[in-house]
């Protein structure tokens, strides 16, 4: 049995996890950190990435932070599960290409294993479902190759875009409307589709031209250059492309009265949305609209039918609401409202409170 070193004491301080460790395993060269933040609502769940980091410490710091940011989604999406992430450094390999994945997934796949269930796995940067089936050679605790998400993400993005409409415009009616659409790929594609059902004109873009040709073709929507979407005069801008695209830099550049999308850590830095409230764009919390794909994951593991799905999927609708009144009443951006309520449902969960969520 490989040994299990507890570490980073002081960088997982205060930080509300409840356990942190770091494995290693020499003859696998294998090296990683996995995060439990929360099980109190469920098993924490949580993929594994395989990335290069500059030191450790940054490894732990991204293990603690997706983990924390995996809670804090199920607790939005009332789902009975915890948050957890793993990391395994990729030591100078940015894809892992060359190493031998079959050890290394299989080392991983032990100390899932050593959880005994209290934390169950999946896919993430840098890993593919063939890493997943390693990994089940070693432990049950690994979510199966599960149907594409991206449809309920995007079915989720939809409606927190209609409830965020009523709450900026008084309607959640989106005719008429323009959306500035950034990234057209599995969730991007998807939600064009719905927006262009739902009467909203589309601009788009991607940084690859045969996916922007195929939402064009779907939607009717203007494409636009990558570099320009940014600069778009629109409604809404939707950020279905990578995370971090709110920033000080990026922020002064938009001509939007929202921003609500599918892409994970939006904000660069907390302060990014109190950057955005100061313009007066009202921001959307990435992780109360985005939370479809986890919601139909849980529903798959679980058992749930379609409709089931499509019902909690829906209350994202509500939740944001929650999230806007819950922002106004406490005079503090939607951002910090969202972990507000995120803690509070934990919170009321751990003291034995029945959630009417779960
Ligand atoms: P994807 O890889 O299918 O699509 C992303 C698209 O963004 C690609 O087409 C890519 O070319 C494009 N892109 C990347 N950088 C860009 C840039 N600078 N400008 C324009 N386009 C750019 O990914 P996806 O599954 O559609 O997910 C989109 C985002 O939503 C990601 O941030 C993902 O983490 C997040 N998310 C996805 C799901 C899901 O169900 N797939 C669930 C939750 C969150």
């Amino acid at each position: 049995m490989p040994p299990m070193t507890p570490t980073m004491e002081e960088l997982s301080t205060g930080t509300g996890h409840e356990r942190v460790v770091f494995c290693r395993d020499p003859e696998a060269g294998y090296r990683a950190v996995i995060a439990i933040h929360s099980t109190v609502a469920g098993p924490a769940v949580g993929g594994t990435r395989l990335w290069t980091y500059p030191t450790e410490e940054d490894a732990v710091t991204d293990a603690l932070r997706l983990s924390r940011g995996m809670t804090y989604k199920s607790s939005m999406a009332g789902l009975p599960l915890g948050g957890g992430k793993s990391v395994i450094l990729s030591d100078g390999l940015s894809d892992g290409e060359g190493a031998d994945r079959e050890a290394l997934f299989r080392a991983h796949g032990r100390f899932v294993e050593r959880f005994g269930g209290r934390y169950m796995t999946g896919e993430d940067v840098g890993t593919s479902p063939a890493d997943m089936e390693i990994i089940r050679k070693e432990t049950a605790h690994v979510a199966g190759i599960a149907s594409d998400p991206s449809p309920w993400t995007a079915h989720g993005v939809l409606q927190a875009i209609r409830a965020a409409a009523l709450h900026r415009w008084g309607s959640d009616d989106l005719a008429g409307r323009t959306v500035a659409l950034q990234g057209c790929g599995h969730v991007g594609f998807h939600l064009a589709r719905k927006l262009q059902e739902s009467g909203a004109a589309l601009v788009v873009t991607d940084l690859d031209p045969e996916r922007v040709r195929q939402v064009v073709a779907a939607t009717g929507a203007q494409a636009v250059e990558p570099d320009e979407i940014l600069d778009t005069e629109a409604d809404v801008f939707a950020p279905c492309a990578l995370g971090a695209i709110l920033s000080s830099a990026t922020i002064p550049r938009l001509r939007v009265e929202m921003v609500a999308g599918a892409a994970n850590n939006q904000l660069r830095e907390p302060e990014d949305g109190d950057r955005l409230r100061q313009r007066g764009i009202l921001y959307v919390p990435d992780y109360v609209a985005n939370a479809g794909g986890v919601i139909s994951g849980c529903g798959e593991v679980l058992g749930w039918s379609e409709e089931t799905v499509r019902g909690r999927v829906g209350r994202i609708y509500d939740t944001l609401q929650e999230v806007l009144r819950l922002a106004g009443e406490q005079d503090v951006p939607p951002h910090v409202a969202a972990d507000q309520l995120a803690e509070r449902r934990l919170a009321d969960l751990q003291r034995g409170g029945v959630s009417p969520w779960i």
